[in-house]
């Protein structure tokens, strides 16, 4: 097997990317510890969090929205490479591992992801977000439920909203009927825009008992 990006002989082949490419690939500046925007403040947390803070605690990505990863998510959702994943879901561990070495974040109790909308599942056939958090479950050596938030009927076409009104609506489309008191959930999406959708989601988990939401994504951007 060859990596993804360059070609070359792998010796480890389920690693997907070569060691040279991980070092080559765009690296995030500083970015708040909360939101995991770029920031240039010399406290952790951004302005933004200061002011309106997202209902979860860490937000942890590989990099921005930018090549080669673009590319390769892409390629994930909609050309069914379903065998990149395995190596993106490295990346995201790595991103996350880092960190939890330098003290910064706790293993989580339980790993979920971010649910794809029925209809979507049925065109695609797979949601990557479960792709990609399935390896990371294993890696920490912690339970996986793919299935522990699901989807509720939109209210509303999201399209006829406007910008608030769709992080508003969006409040209504998860369901969680477990009881999460006390514990740790890390939940695993592929990109991050507004964060809407983590924060709808990071509410509900929190209103189920979760005490700390730790979201893992390949890429964090403000589009
Ligand atoms: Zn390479
Ligand atoms: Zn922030």
């Amino acid at each position: 097997m060859r990596c993804f990006l360059c070609r070359l002989h792998l010796n480890l082949s389920y690693h997907g990317i070569c060691s040279n490419c991980i070092d080559l690939l765009p690296r995030l500046g500083k970015v708040c510890a909360k939101c995991g925007l770029p920031h240039s403040l010399t406290s952790e947390i951004c302005y933004r969090c200061l002011e309106n803070s997202s209902s979860w605690d860490r937000l942890i990505s590989v990099t921005d929205y930018v090549e080669p990863l673009k590319k390769m998510i892409h390629h994930l959702k909609f050309y069914q490479k379903i065998e990149l994943s395995y190596a993106l879901s490295r990346l995201m561990f790595l991103a996350w591992y880092r960190l939890y070495l330098q003290g910064e974040l706790s293993k989580p109790d339980c790993i979920t992801c971010v649910p794809l909308h029925h209809h979507r599942y049925w065109l695609r056939g797979y949601n990557q977000a479960e792709l990609l958090a399935k390896p990371i479950a294993h890696w920490l050596n912690r339970p996986f439920y793919p299935y522990l938030l699901y989807r509720k009927q939109r209210k509303q076409d999201q399209k006829s909203l406007s910008r608030i009104g769709r992080a508003k609506n969006v409040v209504t489309l998860f369901g969680c009927d477990s009881d999460l008191t006390g514990r740790s959930i890390l939940v695993v999406d592929d990109i991050v825009t507004t964060g809407s959708t983590c924060n709808a989601i990071s509410e509900r988990l929190k209103d189920q008992g979760a005490r700390e939401v730790q979201i893992l994504t390949l890429c964090r951007t403000f589009l």
